[in-house]
Formats: structure tokens, C-alpha cells, sequence
């Protein structure tokens, strides 16, 4: 078998708050959870965008900042804050691993956007509106009501995303109903990226992405970032089955948006340490038994290069 190990860019992980509720440390190799250092620099990922939960207040917003910059800041974790395209390539020389700042749902956000503007400043690259809840900015993908079904992006949701894009931060569609994902695809004037979404015609679950936004997401140059939860994968099977499932199941949702888009659109976000995951992916370092899969069944090295790195590096040249 051949030895694939392309520099990965993982475009969703959950690492810096679940660490807290496993007792591990991230310099530590572990037998628990998905990413560890050691574990990352074996699979050679050599940045990430590590995300927090914002909560519903900006107080629960700027604890969760805390433990981010605990995390990141402690030397023993070897970890490189990312803020400019450069960065990558001084994390990597650095042998550092470069961790993003990414806000997974803004709810804890003020209304003045003060968090915003500072959230920029200690390097907040990249931001989804919604962890799947309604909040005053947009809706997410767990709504009950039929009215909710059909809410989107409030007028304040509008003003961040107009204000983050001029500041230079990626808007992130991954947890967004299809009513505020369509608002913003009439917003946005910048790329916009998946951080962690499937192929709902792959697999139907709401958290997955249909043909017509994988085509707009293509059309606006951004990326779809393959998630590993089992269920987005695979919600068919009962759950003792999902273990098993295998690299072709997650390469189908690769090959459908090769299809539908294109090789520049897919990347990855493994969504590690905030999901259950098969046992073909069951942590970082089994990334390159995917790579090597694909190199045997129709995809270049070149293609998995921009699977793994260059097509996200691509779309934040374009956004920040
Ligand atoms: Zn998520």
C-alpha cells in the first residue's frame, strides 16, 4: 500500500472544548477522543480550524474564547495561532500545528457587534451565524415550527455578515436552515464555505447540503468540508451499524460533489472530537487511509492535495 501523507488543512474540529470533558491533555497521545498533537502530527494535519460554541450569552461567548487561547497559548501544546495566509506556511516550518479561531454560532454576539470587532482582532478567521438554534441573527437547521422553516437571516444578521466579510472573516453555511443559507447566498459577496456539511441526496439528513446549494456554494468559488459524523454520512443504518461504515460510503459524498461541482469544491471537516465517527476514520490518524483510497479508486494525488489543503487555503486567500 502506498504512504499518502498530504499537508492537511482539517476545516472543522471540535478539540479545544471537548479536551476539557475527557481526561486527556492535547500534548499527550491519547486513547481518547480524535485529535491529540501527537496524533495530528502523525497524520501530518498541519493546521486546523479549531471551533467553539458561543453559547447564548457573550459571556458563555467569551469563556469559551478563554479556553481557546488557554489551549492555543500553552507551549507544551505546540500549537500556531493562524491570522494571515502566511501563517500557514510558518506553522508548518515552525513544525507548530496552526489552529484558527472559529466561531461555531454567534448567539452570545451583541447587537453592537463589539465581539465581532474584537473577535477579529484576536484573530477570528471564519464564523457560522447558528449552532442549528434561531437566534437574532439567522436559523439553524433545528427548527420545529413551520414558521421558523421559512425564517432566515434577520436585518442584524445581514449587518455581521456585511461586517465581517469587509473585515475579512469566512461566513460558514454548516448549520444554517435552507432559508437563511439562500438569504446568504444573495448577500454574500465573498466565497462562502461548509465547513462541515454531507450530500443530502447521499444521505437525506438536514444537516447535509442539497444539489442546489452544493452547485451555489461551487458558483460563489467556496468549499464543502466532508464531515465524518456517522449519521451524515449514513442515516440509514440502525446504530450499531455505523461502525463499519467504510471509506466508500464517505467518498460517495466526495464523488457526488466532483459531480455536481467540481474537484476545487470539496475539502475536508472531519468535525473530530464533536461527533461519533466510523472505525475506517476513527481518528486523525487514520486520514491517510483515505487518501490512499482515493489514490486507488479514480482520484490524482493532485486532486487529494486539494481535497486536504489547497482548496480551503484558496477561498480564505479569497476572504480574509
Ligand atoms: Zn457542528
Amino acid at each position: 500500500m502506498v504512504s499518502l501523507k498530504p499537508p492537511v488543512i482539517d476545516g472543522h474540529i471540535d478539540t479545544a472544548l471537548q479536551i476539557l470533558r475527557e481526561p486527556r491533555k492535547f500534548a499527550e497521545r491519547s486513547k481518547f477522543g480524535h485529535c491529540d498533537l501527537p496524533r495530528m502530527k502523525d497524520a501530518n494535519v498541519q493546521a486546523a480550524l479549531f471551533a467553539i460554541e458561543s453559547g447564548y450569552t457573550m459571556e458563555s461567548l467569551i469563556t469559551s474564547i478563554d479556553i481557546w487561547f488557554k489551549l492555543v497559548s500553552n507551549p507544551e501544546n505546540q500549537l500556531f495561532q493562524i491570522k494571515k495566509i502566511d501563517d500557514f506556511n510558518r506553522a508548518r516550518d515552525s513544525e507548530h500545528i496552526g489552529a484558527l479561531l472559529h466561531f461555531e454560532g454567534v448567539s452570545g454576539m451583541d447587537d453592537e457587534l463589539k465581539l465581532l470587532r474584537i473577535g477579529y482582532q484576536l484573530g477570528l478567521r471564519s464564523m457560522g451565524l447558528t449552532w442549528s438554534n434561531v437566534n437574532k441573527f439567522a436559523t439553524g437547521v433545528r427548527v420545529t415550527t413551520k414558521r421558523q422553516r421559512k425564517t432566515g437571516i434577520t436585518d442584524l444578521g445581514r449587518k455581521l455578515v456585511r461586517e465581517a466579510q469587509t473585515l475579512g472573516v469566512t461566513i460558514d453555511v454548516s448549520h444554517l436552515n435552507d432559508t437563511s443559507f439562500w438569504d446568504l447566498y444573495e448577500i454574500t459577496e465573498k466565497p462562502i464555505i461548509a465547513t462541515h456539511s454531507n450530500v443530502r441526496s447521499v444521505s437525506n439528513h438536514i444537516r447535509n447540503l442539497t444539489n442546489e446549494q452544493i452547485k451555489a456554494i461551487h458558483e460563489k468559488h467556496g468549499t464543502i468540508g466532508i464531515n465524518f459524523c456517522m449519521k451524515f454520512l449514513d442515516p440509514e443504518h440502525p446504530y450499531e451499524e455505523y461502525t463499519n461504515l467504510g471509506l466508500d460510503v464517505i467518498k460517495k459524498h466526495i464523488d457526488h460533489i466532483v459531480n455536481l461541482a467540481d474537484i476545487n469544491t470539496v475539502a475536508l471537516g472531519s468535525d473530530f472530537d464533536g461527533t461519533s465517527v466510523p472505525n475506517c476514520v476513527r481518528d486523525c490518524t487514520k486520514l491517510p487511509n483515505l487518501w490512499e483510497y482515493l489514490l486507488e479508486n479514480g482520484y490524482s494525488e493532485q486532486d487529494i492535495n486539494k481535497i486536504t489543503h489547497e482548496n480551503l487555503l484558496r477561498v480564505f486567500k479569497e476572504t480574509w
